[in-house]
C-alpha cells in the first residue's frame, strides 16, 4: 500500500480496520507499521484517498 500523508486527514479509520493491527494515528499522520499483506481494508474505509494499492490483487 502506498501512504498519500498530503491527503491524510488523521480520522483513524484506516487504523481501525487493519487486520494486522499495523497502522497506528500519530498527531498529524499515520505509522506504519511492517508486514503489510495488501488487504486493502485500509484504502476502501479511507474517506480521503489517502491510501491506494499499487500491487493489489484485489478486485
Ligand atoms: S492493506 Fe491491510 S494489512 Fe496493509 S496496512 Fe492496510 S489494512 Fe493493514
Ligand atoms: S483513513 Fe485515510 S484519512 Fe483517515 S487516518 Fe487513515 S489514511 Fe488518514
Amino acid at each position: 500500500m502506498k501512504y498519500l500523508i498530503e491527503n491524510c486527514g488523521c480520522c483513524g479509520a484506516c487504523v481501525a480496520v487493519c487486520s494486522n493491527k499495523l497502522l497506528e494515528l500519530n498527531e498529524n499522520e499515520i505509522i506504519i507499521r511492517e508486514g503489510c499483506d495488501n488487504c486493502g481494508r485500509c484504502e476502501i474505509v479511507c474517506p480521503l484517498g489517502a491510501i491506494i494499492m499499487e500491487d493489489s490483487n484485489e478486485v
